[in-house]
């Protein structure tokens, strides 16, 4: 690979499957832009509920969009996502964006839109970009794909110890059922749903170490 250039790489998955972990640490080896893009679904959905928008008009939500300003800041290797200017990182992480963030992810003028603003994040390469219709949709003509899975219940064992310290209070149960319902709505949704590109290669994280992932993404993208 000619190390001068600058890759766009696309990592698409399922929650828990290990792939804002494993991209995150696959950017920062190649110091590369690390783009997460659940979190910018997320921090409109977040949005969405503290205006109490209709989650059902998707016309209407795609207008807040439009007037919405969502920036990703990287600081001290971490990433701080801003809504309208405040730091909403740890807030669209709760039970209740997880909940409703599915409205927002269907509704079509609001993917347009996302569309737009991550093409726009990734167009000069360099690029880590995570999410659901990457490989598909942002950039099918990305550099390197990956389709990052794991069992369901290997995710939702992930899950549960990601959330239980931000919030003491969730059960196992709960996890599970978030889960099932996100899988559903996200492979079953007519537009951008989840689903592996043909041209990703498919890594089974079921059996592996965060370590084993990055360095198998590493040995295919240096190939
Ligand atoms: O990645 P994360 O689980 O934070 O994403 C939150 C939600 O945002 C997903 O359940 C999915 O519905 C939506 N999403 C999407 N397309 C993306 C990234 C996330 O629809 N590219």
């Amino acid at each position: 690979m000619n190390p001068a250039r600058r890759l766009i790489i696309a990592v698409d998955g399922p929650a828990g499957s290990g792939k804002s972990t494993v991209a995150k640490l696959i950017a920062q080896r190649l110091n590369y832009l690390y783009v997460d893009t659940g979190a910018m679904y997320r921090a409109l959905t977040l949005k969405a509920l503290k205006v109490k928008a209709d989650l059902e008009d998707e016309d209407g939500l795609g207008r807040l969009a439009k007037k919405t300003d969502i920036r990703l800041k990287h600081s001290d290797g971490s990433l701080k996502v801003y809504l309208d200017g405040e730091d909403v990182t740890a807030a669209i992480r709760t039970p209740e964006v997880t909940n409703s963030v599915r409205y927002i992810a269907r509704a079509k003028p609001v993917r347009a839109h996302m569309v737009i603003l991550q093409r726009d994040l990734g167009k000069d390469g360099g690029v880590v970009l995570e999410g659901r219709d990457i490989g598909t949709v942002v950039f099918p003509d990305a550099d390197k794909k990956f389709y990052l899975d794991a069992s369901f219940e290997v995710r939702v064992g992930r899950r549960y110890q990601e959330l239980k310290e931000a919030h003491p209070g969730i059960t196992e149960a709960e996890v599970r059922d978030d889960l099932k319902r996100r899988d559903e709505s996200d492979i079953n949704r007519s537009l951008a749903p989840l689903k592996k590109a043909d041209d990703a290669i498919s890594i089974d994280t079921t059996d592996l170490t965060i370590e084993g992932v990055v360095d198998k993404v590493l040995s295919f993208i240096k190939a």
